[in-house]
């Protein structure tokens, strides 16, 4: 008997073992026929759960009504009424964790969520190949100024939010490139750069400003900014500090934080040698320590630059991994392999201060922690050797704070994170708003760019309604 509900179609990807040899994007996209095929299994609840699993609140109904029509430019419409990036949303949202992870029809027996992540891609890309030139309404500018600090997905929401509302948005930027996060750390292969680029014009056309080249801290202050004449300052400054492990052995040539490594990668384009001048040397036998996203596009990335092997070491099992499922099923394809419940506890050079092995601990399970996954606990007196000539360091990053401490008016808490106020996003320095990484340190483009917009509702009030930014949050 044929199912009630039509399965879920699938996302139509590259080969793996030709993948593996370039860095053309994994994931092709949905077709015009995939995307309506999918949408059509929407099953129009009422009570929307998708829309509530969704940071942003995208009327995701509404859109995929829209796509069933064929109705693309609407479609896109829709979704740009709550989130400026739907091309990147859809190519890195944990989607298994938000909309999809409500949609009922995975609740049925059997089921399947509806590929909402893959849909909203589909539309972005449409428009994009169609050059629709979907426009958003923009009231008469207001000619108040706005600095935005950082392009990354915090930071390019908020000005997107902001320069709808007529503002007028300066973003400043350390690096040479916009993107944040989207371009110096997820890989072309996963996020296509031209993707990011198409984005960042549409924010453009808005009236947004970019400033590249401008570390705020150094190259001026916050409080400069707002002497000059910005009635309110965002910081969307991310938290690119590598965290390292604290063992012995963490400077010998060979190992590096995936931060250098990735940024070396993307940013420095170093997968492009010769037609850019910045190899990266990578070992042969390639040992990634950590389970998010950051050491899959770090293990990835080492297979494509020509390791022989490449071995992820995580200190629990599979189960509690943080990365997004598809980039765990795309990088066991790959032929990565995976060492679970093992912890590294010494890094071993030979003469010559090269990496050669590595001591690593093993790990047992534990209780539940408080986020509810559980805790991990070297098992004692197992020890085991493996060798390797590369290591890189993908255990997380924290708050680099060259931006807040050119002032101390800017409370920051644990591990440098700015302090801001939930409803709100306001620090604790008069016209100065934050959110992203920096708010909460590592977590997802789609957090970053929620908190970013509420921010940028607040900063609207606090300009227009002539109150201190104490006075509208209370
Ligand atoms: C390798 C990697 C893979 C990831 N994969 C995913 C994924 O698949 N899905 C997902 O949802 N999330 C993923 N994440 C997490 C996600 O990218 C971040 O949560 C998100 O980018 C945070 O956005 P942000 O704008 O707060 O910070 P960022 O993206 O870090 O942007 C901050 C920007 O501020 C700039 N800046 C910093 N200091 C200053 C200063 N003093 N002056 C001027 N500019 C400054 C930085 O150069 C940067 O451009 C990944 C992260 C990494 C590192």
């Amino acid at each position: 008997m044929p199912s009630k509900h039509p399965s879920r179609q699938e996302m139509p990807c590259q080969d793996p073992g030709e993948r593996i040899g370039n860095f053309n994007e994994v994931a092709l996209g949905f077709s015009e026929n995939h995307a309506r095929l999918e949408a059509s299994r929407c099953l129009n609840c009422k009570n929307t759960p998708c829309i509530d699993g969704c940071p942003v609140g995208i009327d995701i109904r509404a859109f995929l009504t829209f796509v069933v029509e064929g109705e693309f430019k609407r479609a896109l419409e829709i979704i740009k009424e709550k989130n400026t990036l739907p091309a990147i949303t859809g190519r890195v949202c944990p989607q298994e964790m938000q909309c999809e992870a409500v949609c009922t029809l995975g609740k049925v027996k059997n089921g399947t969520p509806l590929a909402i992540g893959s849909v909203e891609r589909f539309i972005a890309d449409w428009n994009a190949m169609h050059d629709t030139g979907v426009v958003i309404e923009t009231p008469p500018r207001t000619g108040i100024e706005i600095a935005v600090i950082g392009s990354g997905p915090a930071g390019l929401t908020a000005a997107g939010e902001l320069a709808r509302l007529g503002h007028e948005v300066t973003v400043f930027e350390a690096f040479h490139r916009a993107g944040g996060v989207l371009v110096y750390g997820i890989p072309e292969f996963r996020l296509p750069k031209d993707v990011l680029e198409r984005e960042i014009e549409f924010l453009e056309n808005l009236g947004v400003r970019i400033e590249l080249d401008t570390v705020v801290g150094k190259t001026v202050e916050i409080q400069e900014l707002l002497d000059d004449g910005f009635k309110a300052v965002f910081i969307g400054t991310g938290a690119g500090l590598p965290r390292f492990l604290g063992i012995p052995g963490e400077g010998l040539v060979g190992v590096y934080s995936a931060n250098e490594f990735l940024t070396r990668t993307n940013l420095m384009k170093a997968y492009n040698f010769p037609e850019y001048d910045t190899p990266i040397s990578v070992g042969r036998h390639v040992s990634v320590i950590g389970g998010g996203n950051v050491a899959m596009d770090s293990a990835r990335t080492a297979l494509r630059l020509g390791a022989d092997t490449v071995t992820v070491f995580y200190r629990r099992t599979v189960k509690e991994m943080p990365a997004r499922s598809a980039e765990i099923d795309h990088a066991i394809e790959e032929g990565i392999q995976f060492r679970f419940l093992r912890n590294p506890v010494a890094l071993i050079g030979n003469e010559e201060n090269r990496l050669v092995s590595m001591k690593l601990q093993e790990m047992t399970l534990g209780c539940l922690d408080a986020s509810g996954r559980a805790s991990c606990e070297p098992v004692e007196g197992k020890f085991e050797k493996v060798d390797t000539d590369m290591v890189i360091i993908a255990i997380g990053s924290d708050v680099n704070t060259i931006c807040t401490s050119s002032t101390c008016n800017i409370e920051t808490g644990r591990r440098g994170r700015i302090v801001a106020m939930d409803a709100s996003q306001r620090t604790t320095m008069e016209g100065v708003f934050a959110a992203g990484d920096a708010v909460t340190g590592g977590a997802t483009v789609i957090s970053a760019m929620g908190d970013a917009k509420k921010a940028a509702k607040e900063i609207h009030e606090y300009i227009t309604s002539g109150t201190s930014s104490n006075e509208t949050s209370s």
